[in-house]
């Protein structure tokens, strides 16, 4: 299957990735009393979304010093009351489609693809989200595209098409109010994010957060109303522009990634195993080391953008917060043992090879 044509984003598009999750888990009939599995080592949005529609959310391993669903404990989760199985491909890396596809098609489960981290990996020739009923994206700060805020879904089912459209006529435009507000956020990041800047944009970012002045990444506590809103229509017409320059975007990422990949040498950071049936463009490039927190900190001190995402298995939520989304600790053992020990790197196209050269100087010498 070719790559979707461009128009196929925007005939569903929704405030945030997770409002798109939450219509398509609605519009399958998805409620109270069902189950959705999904892998940990992901973002507070997409439990978010499960729980946004009274479904439990039910956490999947991740695969052994990889990122994405372990087919094997997807078996093992699936109940007689899962209704949906959610593959992310996590930083751009096709999740194993085929392998998961068998066990879901096994009990007839349809999948949802999380594609907010790519919208041009392919696995076996084809791009991610044409192998599940439905998929979903993201276009806030730090996704491939960014628009702001915003999200949408592509569908690759005729019947679903119709569900989803019904469900879509149902939702609202944000208020006046926050869709300047968005524009604003938007316009102030275009002009100010470098890799350099980094750090302390994030340290405003997390502060004007909380003081709730802008549209964070996170409400710690569900807002259950933004799951009723679409994009607003300006966030809209720049992402019809923007998705235009979707390979430029992929083409400089694949320049960078390469860079990375090849001369990042030292022992202390594993780079990312790649199978041969993918092709990846990273939204980020990930590292796994030990030395996590010590890289984090002299990275602070260096100027170097090296993010910690996902710092948890339910990003960000802390240990004493994993119970709201219904993550159990030890449930996912893998998932919480990498996410002490990823960091990832940039690849967006504020990267200049400049910083690409101070960047891989840093990484080697940490010994
Ligand atoms: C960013 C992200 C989403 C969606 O985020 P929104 O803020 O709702 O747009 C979903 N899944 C993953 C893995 C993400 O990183």
């Amino acid at each position: 299957m070719p790559r979707l044509a461009y128009h196929e984003f925007t005939n569903f598009t929704y405030f945030r990735g997770r409002v798109a999750l939450s219509s398509i888990l609605k519009a399958m009939g998805i409620g109270k009393g069902d189950e959705v599995a999904l892998q940990a080592f992901t973002c507070i949005a997409v439990p978010e979304a499960v729980l946004s529609t009274e479904a439990k959310p039910v956490y999947v391993d991740i695969e052994h010093d990889g990122f994405n669903m372990e087919p094997g404990d997807l078996l093992e989760k699936i109940t007689r009351k899962t209704r949906a199985v959610i593959i992310q491909h996590t930083y751009g890396i096709p999740a194993d489609v085929e392998a998961i596809k068998e066990v879901a098609d096994k009990y007839g489960i349809p999948l949802i693809e999380d594609c907010c981290h790519t919208l041009s990996s392919t696995f076996d020739g084809r791009t991610v989200g044409s192998f599940g009923v439905a998929s979903f994206y993201s276009f806030e700060w730090g996704k491939p595209l960014v628009v702001g805020v915003g999200g949408c879904a592509t569908v690759n089912d005729k019947d679903f098409f119709e569900a989803l459209e019904q469900q879509y006529g149902d939702l609202d435009a944000p208020s006046a109010f926050r869709s300047s507000r968005i524009k604003i956020q938007y316009l102030i990041s275009r002009l100010l994010y470098r890799p350099v800047f980094y750090w302390r944009l994030r340290d405003l970012f997390h502060f004007l957060s909380l003081l709730g002045v802008i549209e964070g990444n996170y409400n710690p506590d569900l807002d259950i109303g933004d799951f009723a809103l679409k994009m607003p229509l300006d966030r809209k017409r720049l992402l019809i522009k923007k998705l235009d320059r979707v390979s430029s975007r992929d083409q400089r990422a694949l320049s960078i990634t390469d860079q990375y990949r090849t001369r990042i040498l030292s022992d202390r950071f594993k780079h990312p195993e790649l199978s041969e049936d993918c092709d990846v463009v990273f939204v980020r490039y990930p590292l796994i080391t030990d030395l996590k927190s010590e890289v984090l900190s002299r990275a602070r001190k260096a100027r170097i953008e090296v993010a910690d995402w996902f710092a948890t298995p339910i990003h960000p939520l802390e240990e004493n917060e994993w119970t709201k989304v219904r993550y159990e600790k030890g449930a996912c053992p893998v998932a919480e043992k990498m996410a002490r020990r990823i960091i990832t790197l940039p690849v967006h196209e504020t990267v200049t090879d400049r910083y690409v050269d101070r960047a891989v100087d840093f990484l080697n010498d940490i010994n």
